[in-house]
């Protein structure tokens, strides 16, 4: 790799943006942080642009622009607010490569304009891909873009591909911890609050992805990214509760073989893998005694525990909008359920609800897209409003 990288990182105050910035200021001589974004964390987006001095910083809520210009453009900081700047500040000239860590639907509109500029994408906002990985493949068919994967499964079978003839793969094993509730009886997963489905056992990540992991629709989610992102048919897909999160994924070869990633749960590794272009960076993140794990186990994952790991076979099997009205529902309930307005078992529900009662949208394009969304949201938040309250 020649230069220094230019980076516009969406969702810089988030976990897997600080960790981002992590490494970009560890390595100055290889990357460069020059747009930084965040939802409505001012002052931490503030921060962050005194320190690594961006050429522009962007902020989702538009209110907040008077603060961020005070305070940044004394300093040269080009700054800027809403939807539209968020997704256009990717396609400037100097940006090599754009690093997309929004959360949920937010990811869509920036993705695919990074891919209409021809720019690349490290992608760990998983959502553009489970709502609208049909039209991010043909989008993708007709540019210069590529997408490196952020997630650590994803990255992980990356890495056991590398070099491999991808006509020999049998199956993509992707591991899950299981989470929090793994252990945990079904009357007790659906009374959960809070505070339990964000104790996740091995990472620390954002609210909604922890959430998700919990009720392991993350898992369903990363079967679709998977599905998309290497071209394998769903049903050569599969979900493996790997409770150490050592392995983060695993190939399986025509021949037998199985090829599996270790390493610590450290998102540090996949994101420095990503923009790196698929290059490994020395002490990206923390390294791995292997004789420190004598035991690493494995067990099938509970699709009735855990009904919502049913949605990825779903979603696949009827396309359209299907995935799009799924995330949609999920977003309005884990925002919900965190509030402490509905319990645990109640975000299935609401999915399945606003599931049966939205319309299907075969071929969709990207306003379809915009306004199944927006729909399911409303749907989503009707039934909330009628849920009992959470007792947590
Ligand atoms: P966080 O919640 O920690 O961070 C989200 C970031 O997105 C923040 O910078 C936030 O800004 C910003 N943001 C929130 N809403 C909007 C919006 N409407 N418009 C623009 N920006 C917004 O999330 P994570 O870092 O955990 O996750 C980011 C993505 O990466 C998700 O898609 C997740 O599934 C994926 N991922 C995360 C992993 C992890 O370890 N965290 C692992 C694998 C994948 P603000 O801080 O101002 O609210
Ligand atoms: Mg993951």
């Amino acid at each position: 790799m020649k230069g220094q990288k230019h980076i516009a990182l969406l969702g810089a105050t988030g976990s897997i943006g600080l960790q981002t910035l992590d490494i970009i200021r560890r390595f100055p001589e290889r990357y460069k942080a020059t747009v930084l974004t965040a939802g409505s964390k001012v002052d931490k987006l503030i921060e962050l642009c005194r320190e690594f001095k961006p050429r522009c910083a962007v902020i989702a809520r538009e209110d907040l622009l008077p603060r961020l210009k005070f305070e940044l453009e004394p300093l040269g900081i080009e700054c800027l607010a809403g939807d539209n700047a968020l997704a256009d500040c990717v396609c400037h000239d100097d940006i090599d490569i754009a690093v997309t860590a929004t959360v949920g639907y937010s990811g869509l509109a920036p993705t695919l304009r990074a891919i209409e500029c021809g720019k690349d994408i490290a992608l760990a906002n998983k959502e553009t891909l489970v709502v609208a990985g049909e039209l991010v493949k043909k989008r993708l068919a007709g540019s210069s873009s590529r997408i490196f994967p952020v997630d650590s499964e994803h990255s992980a079978i990356a890495q056991c591909l590398a070099g491999e003839d991808s006509s020999m793969v049998e199956r993509l094993l992707i591991t899950a911890s299981g989470g929090p509730f793994r252990t945990w009886e079904p009357e007790q997963i659906a009374n959960a609050c809070a505070a339990d489905a964000l104790r996740h056992p091995n990472w620390n990540m954002g609210q909604k992805i922890t959430v998700d992991s919990a009720s392991m629709l993350n898992k369903a989610f990363e079967i679709i990214e998977a599905h998309y992102l290497f071209d394998i048919e769903p049903e050569r897909i599969e979900a493996v509760v790997h409770p150490q999160s050592i392995i983060h994924s695993m190939v399986e070869f025509k021949d037998g073989a199985v090829k599996a990633q270790l390493g610590m749960p450290d998102m540090r590794l996949p994101i420095a893998y990503a923009i790196g272009e698929h290059h490994r960076l020395p002490a990206a993140a923390k390294t791995m005694r292997i004789e420190d794990f004598c035991k690493l186990t494995f067990e099938k994952p509970d699709y009735t525990r855990f009904p919502c790991l049913g949605f990825a076979a779903m979603a696949l099997k009827e396309r359209g909008n299907t995935a799009c009205v799924i995330n949609a529902a999920n977003e309005i309930a884990v925002a919900a359920f965190l509030r402490g307005e509905i319990k645990f078992g109640d975000i299935y529900k609401t999915i399945a609800h606003t599931l049966e009662h939205s319309d299907f949208i075969p071929a969709p394009d990207y306003s379809d897209y915009v306004a199944s969304n927006a729909e399911a949201r409303a749907k989503a938040s009707e039934l909330i409003s009628k849920l009992q309250p959470s007792c947590c």
